[in-house]
């Protein structure tokens, strides 16, 4: 799998995935067509597919010009249907998307917002998690809640060490230092936000992450259960 990573609207990450041997490209989610597009001519590449993870706003926004432009199909996810009408398909947990030959698995991760889905590249190692799981941090419980959020953010953190996440906004050094807050004497955390302010001051990227180093740094991820999941996810949101 080929994937080419940019900068969408102002935090927003944007993804485009291409398969080697089809050809076929699919971006994740469509925050800013005109940033999209850009991408693409970069890479020489046209886009025939779009797999919307939510109905958020900063996600959805590009898909009507994408579809004009390329005659993109969409595919949404089923909750999301009164906000993404038209898609060309809308699929739930246990169904599979398919980009040329590459095979996702659409897994239903609710907590973010309930219509959340996350597709996974099993051969690949890939998984496009949007709003669940950010680096060192997840996202905010809006029209759900922190259990759904904990079992979704546990779902992902289950998979293989080596599995890369690509999550969907640039919130690193705020989430990690939220978790040098919480947990002072954890050296990796120490030694990854050290890393990231160095990069983040170059303007590099700190996504893809994997799940070995989320089990190591997210404060998320490594609460001991739902309560206290949900005690630090909101005290995240006055950090
Ligand atoms: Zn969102």
């Amino acid at each position: 799998m080929e994937i080419e990573l940019f900068m969408c609207r102002s935090d927003n990450y944007g993804v485009l995935i291409r398969d080697p041997k089809t050809g076929v490209v699919a971006a994740i989610d469509a925050p800013e067509a005109t940033a999209i597009e850009t991408a693409l001519a970069r890479r020489g590449w046209k886009l025939d597919l779009i797999l919307i993870t939510h109905r958020h706003f900063d996600h959805v926004e590009g898909i009507a010009p994408l579809v004009a432009k390329y005659g993109a199909r969409v595919i949404a996810p089923v909750l999301a249907k009164a906000d993404v009408p038209g898609a060309d398909r809308y699929v739930d947990e246990g169904d599979i998307v398919e980009v040329g030959a590459l095979r996702a698995d659409v897994w239903a991760t609710p907590g973010h917002c309930v219509d959340h889905v996350s597709y996974h590249f099993a051969a690949g190692q890939v998984i496009f998690v949007a709003d669940v799981l950010f680096v060192m941090g997840c996202g905010r419980v809006l029209d759900s809640t922190a259990d759904a959020l904990h079992a979704s953010v546990k779902r992902i953190a289950a998979l293989p060490d080596a599995t890369r996440i690509y999550c969907g906004h640039e919130y690193t050094l705020s989430n990690a230092k939220f978790c040098a807050h919480i947990e002072p004497d954890n050296a990796a955390i120490a030694a990854r936000l050290k890393t990231f302010e160095a990069a983040r001051a170059a303007g590099q990227f700190t996504v893809p992450t994997t799940v070995g180093d989320e089990k190591a740094t997210n404060v998320f991820v490594r609460a001991a259960n739902a309560a206290e999941f949900a005690a630090r996810r909101e005290a995240k949101n006055t950090f």
